[in-house]
């Protein structure tokens, strides 16, 4: 689905942040990529959008390489959930779900179903909710509502950066949850990134280890060596 081959970045400045690594992500797994901070996760999940190119080797995607895609159906086509929660505050929770379906030109009517719909799989009260401005929510609710926009128009692709870091340890885990069902559900190919090990065991069909810059192991999480 998603593959690196042999790909390094070095940045302008020198700093040396992926040395040829080598990735396959499965079609519809839930990968989650681990590792100290500074290791290279962000580099990589930018990648898979061309946010970065990579200095030397390739990123396929359905054995093509990105850089044949058009940006914008590449783009339309990767949800992307940020680590800071990134809703346009001053649109309410339905325009912002609406912005790439919309770009996508749906019928007005399909996205207000598909609009309760989401909200329906992540426990929020669409007739409540969708009116209102993000300021009204609560944190927790704020990032789900990012995580259904990355998902609204029906991506192949999901690419979350720590989806969690701002988030209470309650609301944490009850998104973890929530993601866990919605994957379960929607059977969709999702990277997750997190620092935390626990998550990305939890979570991950498969969990990817990386540091400075490679990776080290790549596996299922009951078949990892972890180090005590
Ligand atoms: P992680 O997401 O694992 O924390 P990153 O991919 O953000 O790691 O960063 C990998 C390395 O590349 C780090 O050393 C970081 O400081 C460096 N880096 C990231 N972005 C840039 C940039 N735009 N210019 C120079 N160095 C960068
Ligand atoms: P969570 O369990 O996700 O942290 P909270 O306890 O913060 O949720 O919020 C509980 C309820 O209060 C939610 O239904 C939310 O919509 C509402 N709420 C939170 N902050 C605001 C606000 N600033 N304005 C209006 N309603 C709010």
């Amino acid at each position: 689905m998603i593959t690196f081959k042999d790909v390094t970045k070095t940045y302008p400045d020198g700093t040396s942040a992926l040395k040829s690594i080598n990735l396959n992500v499965k079609d519809g797994e839930l990968l989650t990529l681990i590792g100290p901070s500074g290791c290279g996760k962000t580099t990589t999940m930018k990648m898979i959008n061309r946010l970065i190119e990579p200095t030397e080797g390739e990123v396929l995607i359905h054995n093509k390489n990105i850089q044949e895609y058009n940006i914008h159906e590449l783009r339309w086509n990767i949800g992307y959930v940020l680590q800071e929660i990134a809703l346009f505050p001053h649109m309410t929770i339905e325009e912002n779900i609406s912005i790439v379906p919309e770009m996508k030109k749906w019928k007005k009517k399909d996205l207000s179903v598909r609009i309760d719909e989401l909200m329906d799989m992540v426990g929020l009260d669409s007739v409540k909710h969708r009116k209102r401005k993000p300021s009204e929510l609560s944190g927790g609710q704020q990032q789900r509502v990012g995580v259904l926009r990355a998902l609204a128009a029906d991506p192949d692709i999901i690419l979350m950066d720590e989806p969690f870091s701002a988030l209470d340890p309650i609301s944490r885990e009850q998104l973890q949850k929530d993601i866990l069902s919605l994957h379960k559900e929607i059977k969709k190919t999702i990277v997750f990134v997190t620092h935390d090990i626990d998550e990305a065991l939890a979570m991950g069909d498969r969990v990817c280890i990386m540091r400075e810059g490679t990776i080290v192991q790549v596996d299922k999480p009951q078949n990892l060596i972890l180090n005590p």
